[in-house]
């Protein structure tokens, strides 16, 4: 079996097929997926479709490309909430993206520094949003370790070698995504390559960024299938090694995610 880390059910894009696609990923191995929450005032649609499928289980954070409408949410309400429900699993997703700039960096770092206190105090998983902020990510997981460990997962990692390092160096978990698959992600299969074996974790980040095989079609959670036989190959294991490898590995990050 597969576990699908981080994927967005609740988007608009699978509103007319949800039944199907869960039965796709159940029916392709994909046997639990974690549904990830962008913004904290979306959870009780997230919960909803947790309450509905048995295999899915999700988180409660705010994006840091939705920061500065969720400034308001303190740790408090984090922790609050993710103890609220038993299908919440994780904390998140929060970081820092710089590629796009409708967030200030002060507005992402002071939300993200509230999800890290969250994922400290419950010891839920921290799923972590980072994109084209490598030195600004690896300076703030540095300093917060520093005040306590918190556990947390580097998400659809497509940064360079020295956060994934910085990363690893943490305790932290690195997840790959459809990214991984793409011809032109040579520099990522060799950081793969690095990453110690139960670090690892597979995600589709669906509806965005359909791997190799369903390129430019909307993802979905079966496809992480695809991902992970290329974490495969690129690592010399076999398909099984990796499905049970991953799988191993996400239990003991979503530590509070039972096997169904
Ligand atoms: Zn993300
Ligand atoms: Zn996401």
């Amino acid at each position: 079996m597969l576990i699908d880390t981080h994927c967005h059910l609740d988007f608009a894009d699978f509103d007319a097929e949800r039944d199907e696609i869960v039965k796709r990923a159940h029916d392709s191995g994909v046997k639990q997926m974690v549904t990830i929450c962008t913004r904290v005032r979306k959870l009780d649609g997230l919960l909803a479709i947790t309450e509905t499928y048995p295999s899915v289980f999700c988180s409660v954070g705010t994006h840091p490309n939705s920061a500065n409408e969720e400034l308001d949410i303190q740790t408090e309400d984090l922790v609050r909430l993710a103890m609220s429900h038993e299908k919440i699993v994780a904390i998140g997703e929060a970081g820092l993206d710089y590629f796009y700039d409708t967030q200030t960096p002060e507005d992402q770092k002071t939300g993200f520094l509230r999800h890290i206190a969250a994922a400290r105090e419950t010891k839920l998983p921290l799923v972590i949003h980072s994109r084209s902020a490598d030195d600004d990510m690896a300076a703030i997981l540095t300093e917060e370790t520093g005040k306590g460990a918190f556990p947390f997962i580097l998400h659809c990692f497509s940064a360079g070698p020295e956060l994934a390092k910085t990363g690893v160096d943490l305790g932290g978990y690195i997840s790959f995504s459809g990214i991984l698959t793409f011809p032109k992600s040579e520099e990522l299969r060799d950081i793969a390559r690095t990453i110690p074996h139960d670090r690892l974790l597979v995600e589709t980040d669906a509806p965005y960024l359909a791997p190799k095989r369903w390129r430019g079609k909307r993802n979905e959670p079966s496809y992480v299938v695809n991902t992970a036989e290329v974490l495969a190959d690129t690592l010399g294991l076999s398909y099984a090694e990796m499905a049970a490898l991953t799988t191993d590995n996400a239990f003991r990050c979503f530590s509070k995610m039972p096997r169904i």
